[in-house]
């Protein structure tokens, strides 16, 4: 049996990209899903289809920036499935700019969203995953939380946040509780439609010539946590074989 069939896994961002692909490769697997992000239609839309297709999936809208809202989807998975095995604390955002346009709104929402809301997913799950003694964090980083890149100091303050969020949660985790954290590359996704600054946009859409597809990063979620209860993958990057 897979150590994914059965399982009760949250997924913040999933909606699109590497959440909704992780989604269904998860749900295929035999995971019961619990999919949370700001756009209701488009949960809806995967809800059903991961459900036609024989899967079990609930979702509830979350804006990840809003504590509350991610405690109910927490509060969700509990009450729907009684217990929550796996969180994937994906939603992110990456408006590039350089600091001197002082896009200042952007990097407070970067903050706000990228760190903030990847702790208050830890905070959502953590009592529960105690009691259960046993639980998996995945957490999104990025090849940016390793290098920094010119136009992304705050993207990549975030995700070397998330790093050092993922590496705290092992440190802490008592033994019962795994830690993920996942590096990817450019990978195609709707990641780099929200950047305003000019420039750092035509710099991604060049990077982004060579991104990868989601399900390279939905196959390392899979991974990490197909994996037996004693095995704790706790890094991987993956990046686009061109990319420098
Ligand atoms: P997408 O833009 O396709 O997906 C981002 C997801 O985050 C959406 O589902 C969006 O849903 C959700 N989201 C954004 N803001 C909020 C919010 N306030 N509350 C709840 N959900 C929110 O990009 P990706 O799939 O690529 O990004 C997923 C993660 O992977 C991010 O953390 C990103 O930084 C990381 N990553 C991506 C890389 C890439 O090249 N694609 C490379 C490295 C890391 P909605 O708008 O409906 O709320």
């Amino acid at each position: 049996m897979s150590e994914v069939n059965g399982k009760v896994v949250i997924i913040t961002g999933a909606s699109s990209g590497l959440g909704e692909a992780a989604a269904k490769m998860l749900a295929a697997k035999g995971a019961k899903l619990v999919l949370g992000a700001r756009r209701e239609e488009r949960l809806k839309q995967l809800a059903d289809e991961i459900t036609q297709a024989g899967g079990e999936a609930i979702y509830q809208t979350v804006d990840v920036t809003h504590r509350d809202q991610v405690e109910a989807l927490a509060k969700a998975a509990k009450d729907k499935f009684g217990r929550i095995d796996v969180l994937v604390n994906n939603a992110g955002l990456m408006p590039l700019a350089p600091l001197d346009e002082l896009k200042i709104d952007e990097w407070d929402q970067m903050i706000d969203v990228n760190i903030k809301g990847v702790m208050y997913g830890v905070g959502a799950v953590l009592p529960t995953m105690r009691e259960q003694h046993a639980g998996h964090i995945i957490n999104l980083s990025s090849v940016a939380g390793h290098v920094v890149f010119p136009g992304a100091a705050v993207y990549c303050a975030t995700k070397y946040a998330v790093k050092a969020i993922s590496e705290g949660i092992r440190q802490e985790s008592n033994g019962e509780i795994r830690s993920t954290n996942i590096s990817p590359g450019a990978v195609a996704t709707e990641l780099t439609d929200h950047i305003s600054h000019k420039d750092s946009k035509e710099m991604a859409d060049d990077l982004y010539n060579d991104a990868i597809d989601s399900d390279a990063i939905a196959r390392a979620i899979t991974f990490a946590i197909e994996q037996p209860g004693e095995v704790d993958v706790n890094e991987m990057i993956i990046r686009p074989t061109k990319q420098e």
